[in-house]
């Protein structure tokens, strides 16, 4: 069990971010969620997430996540896991900032390219599918995707094909996610639109992930690691890309590894 990381109440306004916008910040952390941010042990995730908090007049933060808001909200309510300044979630298919009763509102500026790439495509897809080994859909609807749980055993790759052809973007992840997407959107074309339309320097921002979903964003060249616990099929990808630091420490001291490396900030190391 963490311990609250924040003395204020869940979704008071103060437990949310720092006064100074998120771009003056010396760090912005954006960083998926399972397995990275929330991954680690007990008291490795409670080290990182109180200096986020004793430093947050310097430190953004930005979860970019296959989560949809809904989790997001309940995963912060008791202030255990420090509130972001911002959220992509669904895997890029939302951009979302806290709103005032502490959920989290769509911007829609940002999510115009997003909601046009997908035109109503969620019935289509469902139907293509409908009879390909290996995929079960997810209860949930989407706004702008669908998910299915997949088992890599029974899994019938023509599945990528029919998805090309209906003219948008497939996802395998961790060997056990399957998401069908707007052609051209994922967790980094969301985040590098979120960063450019708030102004936060590349230099500044330190990009963290651990599964094939966020190799968009991890591939983007901004400072980024590799949590120690990556899946294998990441990494190979990553081969090449020597901006991304890949951790020896997991999920959560992944994160506190790679902000000491980078050399971010020179106090209150993490
Ligand atoms: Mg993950």
């Amino acid at each position: 069990m963490i311990r609250p990381v924040s003395s204020s109440p869940a979704g008071a306004k103060a437990s949310i971010a720092g006064t100074d916008p998120i771009a003056a910040k010396r760090l912005v952390l954006a960083t998926d969620l399972d397995g990275t941010f929330l991954g680690g042990s007990t008291a490795e995730r409670e080290q990182l997430y109180r200096w986020i908090e004793r430093n947050r007049d310097t430190v953004g933060l930005i979860f970019v996540t296959g989560r949809e808001v809904g989790f997001i909200r309940q995963l912060t309510s008791d202030g255990c896991v420090p509130r972001p300044d911002f959220v992509v979630a669904d895997v890029g298919t939302t951009i979302a900032a806290p709103d005032a009763e502490a959920g989290f509102a769509p911007i829609a500026a940002l999510e115009a390219e997003i909601a046009a790439r997908w035109g109503d495509a969620g019935a289509r897809v469902r139907t293509a599918l409908a009879d390909v080994g290996g995929l079960s859909l997810q209860p949930t609807d989407f706004r702008y995707r669908v998910s299915y749980d997949m088992n890599p055993d029974r899994f019938d790759q023509r599945a990528f094909g029919i998805v090309a052809d209906l003219g948008l973007d497939a996802l395998a992840s961790d060997n056990r996610f399957f998401d069908v997407l707007p052609r051209g959107i994922s967790k980094g074309p969301s985040l590098r639109r979120l960063l450019a339309d708030l102004g936060v320097p590349d230099q500044r921002v330190l990009v963290a992930g651990d599964t094939l979903n966020d190799l968009s964003m991890l591939a983007l060249g901004l400072p980024a690691v590799a949590v120690g616990n990556s899946e294998p099929a990441l990494l190979a990808q990553l081969s090449g890309h020597d901006h991304v630091h890949r951790a020896k420490a997991e999920g959560a001291a992944g994160i506190a590894e790679a902000i000491r490396r980078f050399g971010y900030l020179s106090h209150n190391a993490a």
